[in-house]
């Protein structure tokens, strides 16, 4: 297993505290990681730095030739990666083998084109005499701050746009799940310049508060908490940083009475357990017509007892364990004040699975209410609510009502009523009769207290570059 750090184009142990990593499905410790020490940590940060001259300077054409080469060499190792992802994650290998590695490779390969088809603002006089014409280039060092959710896949979505606009990264991983990115060390250190990107391991509160408050970081991106993403905020304010926040989510998904009920619960129950629902952009939070809450309730408790939950390799496994103990315990714990409630029912799931790892059962809170927690605040685990709503103003109030703003989705057989509510919804994304849906060439991003910054598409290659005004006079 490849432990060590990467500051400079070297692979290198780290000096500070040693952090076990474990495979989540069954608790069991399967490598040690010493984190990055502070000296480690201002070392990578001057590595990037020294390295980013050089990197601003090269053409767009040579940092596309190395992201693709950076694209095949990982599809070329997909199940090698994917092993290490679902070890330490506990996800389904399938999962991650299929789904993840294509998706991560292809980020690369988007970000590869995308940055030598820039468009902007036309050149021109526009006072006369003088010649106007942009130019978009990169920030400097960027510090790139990671989930454990999708640990290489948030990697990817951090570095490529990064990159691709001609900046230098410092990249921390999860401290719970550092392996993949630590293995992807490797291929870095042999392909790009020393210093372009440098992976140091370590928790928050240490290594990434370092990476924030650092004043030779110009830009910090963060995928992760929305409490997370207030601290990087303040901490970012010593040297007025600019921030690219990726935060929680608590997606609403309104299903109208005229909608297909077999998709949506097909869609529900594929789309509110990948992952364990450890994603921001989950299918958790339902709103119900008045007249599909009841079959929809009865054939989605049916349908979500049939996942099949187990560990990586198990024969079709569906649903893996929540990364740690902690999560666990803050899942079973949402659950059960739920639960409390005399309005509410637990129609499938509810408890924690007994047997090693950390695993939950697949969790369907009926007649949930919307101002009840469950409903309100993110889970990021295998738990959807359901509430039943009486008209179509009510269910977009309802799924705007709340703090976050990152993905929703809407079913209707009526495709223009699905886009008048699309457009009346404040989410970073709204699906129609469908979720979850990504494309490298489409941005992820939210509104609210779920961030503002731009994952994929060309927006976030804009958002890790500045456009700047050149004046000559003729
Ligand atoms: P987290 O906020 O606990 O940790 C995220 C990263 O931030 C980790 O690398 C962690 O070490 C680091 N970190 C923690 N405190 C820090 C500090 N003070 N300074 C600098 N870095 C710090 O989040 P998590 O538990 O790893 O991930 C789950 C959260 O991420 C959920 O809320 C989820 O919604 C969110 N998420 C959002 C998206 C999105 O695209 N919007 C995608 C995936 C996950």
């Amino acid at each position: 297993m490849q432990t060590k750090l990467l500051i400079g184009g070297t692979l290198v142990q780290g000096t500070g505290v040693a952090e076990a990593v474990l495979d989540a499905a069954t608790g069991q410790q399967i490598a040690t990681v010493r984190e990055a020490g502070r000296e480690q940590v201002d070392a990578a940060v001057a590595a990037a730095e020294q390295a980013f001259q050089g990197w601003a300077q090269t053409t767009p054409k040579d940092r596309a030739t190395l992201l693709l080469a950076l694209a095949d060499r990982i599809s070329g190792a997909a199940a090698s990666y994917a092993a290490v992802e679902s070890q330490n994650t506990g996800k389904p290998l399938s999962a991650a083998l299929n789904d993840e590695m294509p998706a991560i490779a292809d980020v690369f390969r988007f970000f590869a084109g995308a940055a030598r088809a820039q468009h902007g603002l036309v050149a021109g006089e526009y006072q006369t005499g003088y010649t106007s014409m942009i130019r978009r280039d990169p920030v400097g060092v960027v510090a790139s701050i990671a989930p454990w959710n999708y640990p290489l896949m948030m990697a990817a979505w951090k570095l490529a746009p990064a990159l691709a606009a001609g900046n230098t990264v410092v990249l921390k991983p999860s401290e719970l799940t550092p392996l993949s990115t630590l293995k992807l060390a490797e291929l870095l250190a042999e392909l790009l310049p020393a210093g372009v990107v440098n992976i140091v391991g370590g928790r928050g509160d240490s290594v990434g508060a370092a990476l924030v408050g650092h004043p030779r970081v110009r830009m910090v991106s963060l995928t992760g908490d929305v409490a997370t993403g207030q601290k990087v905020l303040t901490a970012a304010a010593g040297n007025l940083k600019r921030t690219h926040l990726e935060l929680g989510g608590k997606a609403p998904v309104i299903v109208f009475d005229d909608a297909d009920l077999e998709s949506v619960v097909a869609g529900i129950r594929t789309f509110g357990f990948y992952n364990a629902g450890q994603d921001c952009t989950a299918a958790c939070r339902i709103y119900a017509g008045p007249k599909i809450y009841e079959r929809l309730v009865a054939d989605l408790t049916s349908a979500v007892s049939t996942l099949k939950v187990g560990r990586q390799t198990e024969d079709g496994v569906e649903m893996g364990p929540l990364i740690s103990a902690k999560q666990q315990a803050r899942v079973a714990g949402f659950v059960e004040r739920a639960a409390a409630l005399k309005h509410v029912e637990i129609t499938s799931g509810g408890r924690v699975r007994a047997g090693g790892g950390f695993f939950y059962e697949p969790t369907i809170v009926a007649g949930a209410l919307q101002t009840d927690e469950i409903v309100q605040r993110e889970v990021f685990g295998p738990v959807v609510s359901v509430t039943r709503f009486s008209d179509p103003d009510e269910a977009i109030e309802w799924a705007n009502d709340t703090e976050y703003g990152l993905a929703s989705s809407v079913w209707t057989q009526d495709v223009a009523k699905g886009l008048r509510v699309a457009a009346r919804l404040q989410y970073g994304a709204t699906w129609v009769n469908t979720h979850f849906m990504l494309v490298s060439e489409m941005p992820h991003g939210g509104f609210k207290r779920s961030g503002y910054g731009k994952d994929l598409s060309v927006y976030a290659l804009e958002d890790y570059s500045v456009p700047r005004h050149i004046m000559v006079k003729l």
